[in-house]
């Protein structure tokens, strides 16, 4: 049948050969992808050709794609790497005080972010169970991160307190949350889109990696303004193989002072002339970064030495 003029338009999901995508009007539709188009992913910005009589099921044919300003990834099974998300403004790290607030997890997120080059903003949920003996160790934590230059958001997704404050975040900005099971990322899509109706506590632990291909990341529009791109894969995004050189790069703070070590190779350990240990102990850099550093390098050796020994 034949084609109407050629249009912008967004992909908000995409399942084998065909994506779902939606024209500046706001309206979606169910699109063949041209052959010569490999890989189109959810946030891609696409242009589209409408067939001219809507019939069955699909309405047009993604022509191009336009050049992509960020792609979150994911291992793919084994050593490969697969695109699941383009054109992310940002990645809201959600973090919880419960069973207990920690640093760790949160520079684990930051590293796997930094490494996408998309910005990261850190969420603190569940503030309404912050005991107040522990409140003043959080708040410096969260301190030192607003300090290296991240925002941070404190809020309450049971009370709705600094839910407001998430909202104006997400305006204007293609966002998705990252974080660990439990901490209540869908809690907090709920409050901001209501009509999702995300099912609480609904693990998504899991769902094994083969698991994540049939469940396509979507886009959705939030009423208050903004997009979100939310799948399992998406909120299970995280930190995988990085070299060593890298995660030093994706600490921020440490950066600019990597390139200062006396020796090329410098672990940052107990080298002789670290320039990131001299900071570190002229406390530039905050001790428990430095550590969280260390952590995530021994983590990642540990899990080449398992792929190691299982291939
Ligand atoms: P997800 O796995 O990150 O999507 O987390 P959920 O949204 O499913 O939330 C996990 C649990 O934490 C559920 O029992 C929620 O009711 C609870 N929860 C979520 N947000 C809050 C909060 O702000 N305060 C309290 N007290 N509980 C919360
Ligand atoms: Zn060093």
């Amino acid at each position: 049948s034949s084609l109407g003029p050629e249009q912008p338009a967004i992909v908000i999901s995409r399942f084998g050969q065909h994506a779902d995508v939606e024209t500046t009007d706001g309206q979606v539709y169910r699109c063949n992808i041209r052959r010569n188009i490999t890989g189109l992913v959810t946030g891609d910005k696409v242009i589209v050709r409408l067939a001219v009589e809507q019939t069955a099921t699909i309405s047009g044919v993604v022509e191009a794609v336009h050049p992509r300003k960020s792609t979150l990834t994911r291992p793919d099974l084994y050593d490969g790497v697969k695109i699941i998300a383009a054109n992310i403004d940002q990645i809201l790290i959600v973090s919880s005080v419960v069973p207990a607030f920690t640093t760790q997890i949160i520079d684990r997120y930051l590293v796997a972010a930094e490494d996408t080059n998309i910005p990261p903003v850190i969420i603190l949920n569940k503030i309404d169970l912050i005991e107040a003996d522990e409140q003043a160790a959080i708040d410096e934590a969260l301190q030192r991160y607003q300090e290296i230059g991240y925002p941070v958001y404190k809020v309450s997704s049971k009370t709705g307190e600094g839910v407001q404050e998430i909202k104006a975040l997400l305006n204007d900005q293609v966002s998705i949350f990252a974080g660990q099971s439990g901490v209540g990322k869908s809690s907090l899509i709920n409050a901001l889109l209501p009509d999702a109706k995300l099912a609480i506590g609904d693990v998504s632990e899991n769902s094994g990696l083969g698991q994540h291909t049939t469940t396509t990341a979507k886009l959705l529009h939030l009423p208050s303004g903004g997009d979100l791109i939310d799948s399992p894969g998406v909120r299970e995004f995280a930190l995988w193989h990085l070299p060593a050189d890298r995660v030093g790069w994706c600490f921020i703070e440490f950066r600019d002072i990597l390139g200062t070590c006396k020796f090329r190779d410098c672990k940052h350990l107990d080298d002789p002339g670290c320039a990131i240990q001299d900071a570190v102990s002229k406390q530039q850099i905050a001790q428990d970064r430095f550590d969280n550093y260390h952590r995530i390098i021994a983590s990642l050796d540990e899990q080449r030495h398992a792929r190691h020994f299982r291939s």
